[in-house]
């Protein structure tokens, strides 16, 4: 039987989780902390941080993340197109999401254009990957972000997205998709002024990428590079995670106050139990205009609901 394995981030085996959380099965070898079954594939999370894809179907499977393989110390710190030497130094167009992993809350994507003679002044305002900061730091730059460089942050809420994931489409698609959009947009408002490179974090193959958005009206491929980690790469994508990242909070500030209760990031065991909460106090619609329904955490919650009704 064919198989792939892979070693993957702590995030992309949430998503993992997640993804293929309808079809979960029970597995009790050593070191499994996930076992899901396809018709023609079953996919295992080891504890090592290992997933594995085995069957028929697993090239098809695993395709979809191998976008977010784990470096490994040896290997080159970004993956993706071989990058220009001094593309840190040129005028960058970058984009990035943020929201996927989150039960709550929406999926944010922003793209930012950093022109050459700003690239300096964006590193004095503070910009760095994302992930080394703190989320009032970032909500306190991003005003400051947002009045110096061209910019275009979207969200996808919840009922939207809940709306289109029933209709089949991926989480991936809906990110290819956004980024697009986003970037269409933005090369409009700067126009003529045109970016050496346009950078999107990657989250998918370039060929996986461009057949999600083939069917868009424009499709932005002018000079465009993948990267992983793009956000250390330039700082128009750390700073296009940063006001991802600062949309997502509004967002989740907003729906908190819509709700009533402060809503957890992440997917944790925290989040199902605030979800059951939501579910006894005001019901199934409330819960759905909130969260992202597909993810495997809506089960958990009215399953600790069930259990509190019946207490
Ligand atoms: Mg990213």
């Amino acid at each position: 039987m064919s198989n792939i394995v892979m070693k993957l981030t702590s995030t992309t085996q949430k998503e993992i989780m997640n993804y293929y959380s309808q079809n979960t099965i029970e597995r009790k070898a050593p070191g499994v902390i996930f076992a899901a079954k396809l018709p023609d594939c079953a996919i295992t999370i080891y504890s090592s941080g290992k997933v594995m894809f085995q069957g028929g179907g697993c090239e098809r499977e695993a395709k979809h993340w191998e976008a977010s393989t784990e470096d490994t110390p040896t290997m080159t710190l970004s993956k993706g197109d071989a990058l220009p030497k001094n593309l840190s130094s040129l005028a960058v167009m970058g984009s990035d999401e943020t929201g996927t992993g989150d039960y709550f809350g929406p999926i944010t994507v922003a793209a930012v254009y950093v022109p050459q003679d700003k690239l300096e002044l964006v590193k004095e305002l503070g910009v760095k990957d994302s992930k080394m900061l703190k989320d009032d730091y970032m909500l306190q730059i991003a005003p400051d972000l947002k009045a110096t460089l061209p910019h275009c942050v979207l969200t996808l809420h919840n009922e939207k997205y809940n709306t289109v994931q029933k209709a089949g489409t991926s989480q991936g698609k809906m990110k290819a998709l956004l980024h697009n959009q986003a970037l269409c947009h933005l090369l409009k408002k700067i126009a003529p002024e045109k970016p050496e490179y346009v950078l999107i974090d990657q989250f998918a193959e370039r060929k996986t990428y461009y057949n999600y958005i083939k069917n868009e009206k424009e499709i932005v491929t002018e000079n465009v590079l993948f990267a992983t980690k793009a956000e250390q790469i330039h700082v128009a994508v750390a700073a296009a995670s940063i006001l991802a990242r600062c949309a997502f909070l509004q967002e989740m500030d907003k729906l908190s106050r819509q709700i009533g209760i402060t809503l957890p990031k992440g997917a944790s065991h925290q989040v199902d139990e605030i979800a059951a909460q939501i579910l006894l106090a005001q019901g199934e619609e409330a819960l759905y205009s909130v969260t992202k329904w597909h993810f495997a955490n809506t089960r958990k919650a009215s399953h600790i609901a069930s259990k509190k009704r019946n207490f």
